[in-house]
Order: structure tokens, then sequence, then C-alpha cells
């Protein structure tokens, strides 16, 4: 009697074709083919080079709020047509596409939630939803989201990725510059924090109000920052532009940046420097690397 009976199974011809379109992903910096379950765990940063490939806004809030600690306002909040725009579509198909295709409708998620501990108020631009562009609705959540802070006393984030103002609300979206700026202008003279986070790519009118405005900015490494892009500045100045020009490390050798910072460091970065900020005691980590950081 055999014990033990080898089944008889005809080896499966592994046909990697079969394998859903979804499962890699080439790392545009680097060139390696990287096992997209495995990217998501490391914060969509490349394992291999560290380049910070793009990560949604949800993930943004999972990166920097405490497990199970935020709650999303404002949700409801949706973009009016006042302008009736129409360019290649009408605004109002365009606003209802990207809606369908987002969890938040609009191009910001806003809300409340703490980080190690520490209460905050949080807004985070969505890329993905029209180039992230800043229209009425980005501009009201995100100053409900300083009004909150102001209110409940508690530091503001915004994490930035925009390619700048709405154009198809005009007038309207340039106007949230003002709104937004106004806000933090309060909570300046209240001596409350707020820290920007500049995310790639976080450009024109966003650059130009409260990405630029945080008692600290922060990037993360390689991100584009800038107001007009480069070919309008080389056309204005007459001058050619440096290399690295526009980039993260760039403005932070220029002083327009404090400091730049992995991602998958960014949530111990923040609460240090919060905790600096709200004279909180500085918390020991393991290797004592906190020493004298307060
Ligand atoms: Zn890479």
């Amino acid at each position: 009697m055999a014990w033990f009976r080898k089944p008889k199974t005809r080896l499966q011809a592994a046909d990697r074709r079969d394998l859903p379109g979804d499962v890699w992903e080439k790392c545009p910096n680097c060139g390696e083919i990287l096992y997209r379950e495995k990217l998501k765990e490391n914060w969509q940063v490349c394992p291999t080079c560290a380049h910070h490939l793009r990560l949604s806004a949800s993930g943004y809030v999972a990166l920097l709020t405490d497990e199970g600690s935020f709650r999303e306002m404002d949700r409801e909040l949706r973009s009016a047509d006042p302008l009736q725009f129409v360019d290649l579509k009408p605004y109002r198909e365009r606003l209802a596409a990207a809606e369908r295709k987002s969890a938040h409708g609009e191009a910001a998620i806003t809300g409340e939630g703490t980080l190690e501990g520490i209460p905050i108020s949080l807004g985070v631009m969505d890329f993905s939803f029209i180039g992230g562009s800043m229209g009425s609705v980005v501009g009201e959540k995100l100053a409900r989201a300083g009004l909150r802070a102001l209110e409940k006393r508690t530091p503001l984030l915004i994490v930035s990725a925009s390619g700048g103002a709405r154009m198809m609300e005009g007038i309207f979206s340039l106007m949230q510059m003002a709104k937004t700026s106004a806000v933090l202008a309060q909570m300046n003279e209240e001596g409350l924090p707020y820290v920007s986070i500049l995310t790639d790519p976080t450009t024109g009118g966003v650059t130009a109000s409260y990405a630029m405005l945080g008692d600290v900015n922060v990037s993360e490494p390689g991100a584009l920052i800038g107001f007009a892009g480069p070919r309008v500045i080389e056309q204005t100045i007459k001058q050619e532009l440096p290399e690295g020009f526009q980039r993260a490390e760039f403005l932070l050798e220029h002083g327009m940046l404090d400091m730049i910072t992995d991602r998958r460091a960014m949530k111990t970065e923040l609460a240090r420097v919060l905790r600096h900020m709200l004279g909180l005691p500085a918390v020991e980590d393991f290797a004592g690397a906190a020493e004298g950081s307060a």
C-alpha cells in the first residue's frame, strides 16, 4: 500500500500574460518593476530608489491620521456652475464625470482627526479630481477646515497637490486664494500653527496662496512646485532657467521651503514639528533620536 501518493496533476505553465495588468507597476525613475501591493504598503514610495509616486488623497489621510480617528466634514459640498462654462465640454459634465470616479465629490477632503494623538484639522487635495484644481468648493472646504481649527484651537494641516485655480470657475476660483489666506491670517493672529505639505505637483494659484503660507512649509522629495510654467518664465525674463528649477530641493536651497521629508517619515516629522510649535513635550523614540528635538 502506498502511503504517499503523488497526485498526478499536470504542471500548469505559469502564463504571465494571465496576470491582471494592475499587479505590477514600473518605477518611472529607476525602471524597477514593483509589486503593486508592496508599493502600496510603502506609501507609493519606490523601495529601490525612494522615488515618490503619487499617493491618493485618502492615502494621505491614512498616512497622517491615527487609525480610526479621521472624521470627514463638508462632504456634501458641490460646485455650482455660475459661469455656465463650456470648453471642450460643459463644466457640468466634467464635474459629473469626475464625481463618478471620486469617492469624495470634489478635489479636496477635509475633516478632523489626530496625528500621534495631537488633534488636528486636516485638508487634503485630490489631484485625480480635475487636476486637483482649486474651485469654490475646494476653497470653501479648506477655509472651513481653518475655521474649525480656530474654533477648536487645533493646528491646521493642508496637503496640496494641484494644477492651480480651476479655470472653469474663472474669477470665483481666484477668489478662493483670498478667502483661504484670510482664514490663515486669522489663525496666525490667534497663534495657531498651520503646516503646509507640498506634494507633486503644487502649482499656480494654490502655490500663490495657502500652499506657501505655512508657518512651516514641508515638501516631499522631488516635488514640482511653482507658479507659472518654466516656458512662460523663460520667455518673460529672457533667461535660461537653472537645472532642477521648481523642484523641492531647489526651493529648499533658495529659502522657499523649510524642510523636505520622505513620505514614510512624514507623520513622525510632522508630530515633532507640531509638538514643538504647541509647546508639548517631545516624545523619545527608541533610538533616542528625538533628544534635543524639542
Ligand atoms: Zn525606483
